[in-house]
């Protein structure tokens, strides 16, 4: 069988001003797809699952609102791009679960914040057969020939492929910290974050070996 060529980025956009998506929200597509480098399926969902979860919280991406991703894959990008949520903020946390959900509580002074998880509903996904197929990371999903039907119905779909629950999450407020010197590689970390006698990048977390 042929290949059939993806959709590319213009005209995906074109398709989705076709379909009557918002101005804003195109914007939001244009922007993620950029960041990411590519339409990603994972990403455009990620997309629309910030736009449904801001709706259902009756709130605007400036506003500060923690995000948990349970996921690495995709998922990450939209919160960062749209709302600013990102690691280096301490907006952003990302749990390697590997589920396509996420968490969205507005900041809160108080112990718990409440907000919604909102999450990829596979009984949702049955009248999409390019979508469920894809998402079941099966077979039956032919890269070469099924990712425009892909794209179709994932915009099709929009917020109609979700469920969400409210949540509460206990809130990490900020800690003060002594710096301490590793014995080990002689360079400072929080003392917190001591792997009893050095640090985890002596420790558990060591990545590399010093080349000479
Ligand atoms: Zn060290």
């Amino acid at each position: 069988m042929p290949t059939i060529p993806e959709y590319t980025p213009g005209e995906l956009l074109a398709k989705m001003e076709s379909m009557g998506i918002p101005e804003s929200l195109r914007e939001s597509f244009r922007k993620c797809i950029d960041f990411h480098t590519y339409a990603a399926p994972g990403m455009l969902i990620g997309v629309f699952m910030v736009d449904c979860a801001l709706k259902i919280l009756g709130r605007r991406p400036e506003e500060k609102i923690f995000v948990t991703c349970e996921t690495h894959k995709c998922l990450p990008d939209p919160p960062q791009v749209i709302m600013h949520a990102t690691t280096g903020n301490h907006q952003l946390r990302v749990l390697p679960i590997g589920k396509f959900a996420m968490t969205f509580t507005p900041s809160s002074v108080k112990e718990y914040a409440e907000g919604i998880r909102i999450y990829v509903d596979r009984k949702k996904l049955d009248q999409y057969p390019a979508l469920a197929s894809w998402y079941d990371n099966s077979a039956a999903f032919k890269p070469a020939t099924m990712k425009r039907q892909l794209a179709e119905e994932i915009l099709a779909a929009a917020c109609g492929m979700f469920s969400h629950e409210r949540v509460r999450m206990k809130v990490t407020h900020k800690k003060k910290w002594n710096s301490v010197t590793c014995p080990s590689c002689g360079e400072q970390v929080p003392q917190d974050l001591m792997e009893g006698t050095t640090c985890a990048g002596c420790g558990s977390l060591a990545y590399y070996e010093k080349v000479t």
